[in-house]
């Protein structure tokens, strides 16, 4: 269906229509940022043309309109996520602050030698934040192992558990190989050990329908910019019955009920963890994107962003010592490549020459590289916006580089 959308779709991203060198541009890069909407970029704009001020503390008018567009967002991003509450949701800047909040206070109820369980395919956003626990409160982290193909040894994960795990985090989906893990079941096993998981949903919210309360998660955590949104907003779910027992994150104005140089009182959930001015016009914005991707409807991203997938992984399987990294069934949409022994920079840089923007490197997840032995790849990472013709623009390109480069 969304096929025969697709050009309408394109004219609401004007940025689509960029020239590379004098070719089309084909933006394969959305794994680490997605292009905005119109309608987005116009929120953020007539929000601060007719709706600025700062939000809480005001009782003019102005103030009480940006505070009604912030808290509507919550809403928004409650309902889209089928939080039970908006109080359950925290904006931070995006999912890496979401996974420090997370690590700095919920690790405050941690004690030397309790263990916390992440993955070996984690982006570096849910390995350093518990490290830096580790560091200062002598944690031990234990981590997942996954399989060449790419899928994590669930065995492996449920013999890491005991008396001591106080914590699971894993990622949704892999921003590298594209796993979509078994979340639901990891927190079912979890769960019956009676500890809380965290999900790190930043490539997951993007691509399809996510229902914390499917799930069952104790912790979500999404960035805007990679659902349509503005930058430097993002969100954290929060189950209530944590986050109250949970120390404040960062300590400021907004968060507090009373201040004396004794003693200070908090506000409740959610303030107590937003301290300072929060990215008000980007809440406001995040929630329009939410619309936007639910007009569109997530099933039919979900639909033709794997159907391109499939044609992707097609086309490229075919080209000469092509190795994909991530064969697991039903993978997100991204791939991730190597030629040959072409470095992964060359291969970019020159797809770049060609208008075809791809990402290369460690990908922030460079116990994924150490698995494979390799120092980096290439990542094609696909959005509802792309095409065939791109796809198509990516694979001749990629033979056009690997003849310029092979010996
Ligand atoms: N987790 C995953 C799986 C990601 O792909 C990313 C971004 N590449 C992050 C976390 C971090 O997101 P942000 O930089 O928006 O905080």
């Amino acid at each position: 269906m969304l096929n025969t959308q697709c050009s309408i779709i394109r004219e609401q991203f004007p940025i689509l229509a960029t020239e590379v060198y004098g070719r089309p541009l084909a933006y394969l890069d959305n794994a680490a940022t997605t292009q905005k909407p119109r309608c987005v970029v116009e929120a953020e704009r007539d929000q601060y043309y007719t709706a600025n001020a700062n939000v809480h503390r005001g009782v003019h008018y102005l103030s009480q309109q940006a505070t009604d567009l912030l808290e509507q967002a919550r809403v928004r991003v409650a309902s889209f996520i089928n939080a039970p509450s908006e109080q359950e949701i925290i904006f931070t800047r995006g999912t890496t602050e979401a996974v420090n909040l997370v690590a700095s206070s919920y690790g405050q109820l941690l004690k030397e030698g309790d263990e916390v369980i992440i993955s070996e395919m984690e982006h570096h956003s849910n390995i350093v934040p518990w490290q830096l626990l580790r560091d200062r409160r002598g944690i031990v982290l234990k981590v997942i192992p996954f399989c060449d193909d790419g899928i994590l040894d669930l065995n492996a994960y449920k013999a890491l558990f005991t008396d001591r795990t106080r914590m699971v985090s894993i990622t949704h989906v892999s921003n590298v190989l594209g796993t979509v893990n078994p979340v639901q079941e990891m927190i079912r096993v979890a769960h019956s050990h009676g500890v809380p998981v965290l999900v790190d949903a930043a490539q997951s919210v993007p691509h399809f329908r996510v229902d914390v309360q499917q799930l069952d998660c104790d912790f979500l955590a999404f960035s805007g910019h990679k659902v349509y949104g503005p930058t430097g907003i993002g969100a954290l779910y929060g189950r209530s019955a944590l986050l109250e027992q949970m120390p404040p994150y960062q300590g400021g104005g907004e968060m507090i009920s009373t201040v004396s140089f004794d003693r200070t009182t908090f506000e409740d959930i959610p303030y107590k963890f937003e301290a300072g001015t929060p990215n008000y016009v980007g809440a406001h914005a995040l929630a329009v994107a939410l619309d936007y991707i639910d007009e569109i409807g997530l099933d039919n991203i979900a639909d033709y962003e794997s159907r391109l997938t499939r044609y992707a992984t097609e086309r490229l399987s075919a080209i000469p010592d092509l190795r994909i990294f991530g064969n697991t069934p039903g993978k997100g949409a991204v791939i991730s490549f190597l030629v040959g022994d072409i470095h992964h920079l060359d291969m970019g840089t020159l797809l770049d020459r060609l208008g075809i923007a791809v990402r290369t490197g460690h990908h922030c997840a460079q116990l994924i590289m150490t698995h494979y032995g390799v120092e980096g790849m290439v990542r094609a990472s696909f959005s509802f916006y792309n095409t065939e013709a791109e796809i198509d623009a990516l694979a001749e390109g990629i033979i056009r580089v690997a003849k310029m480069l092979q010996k």
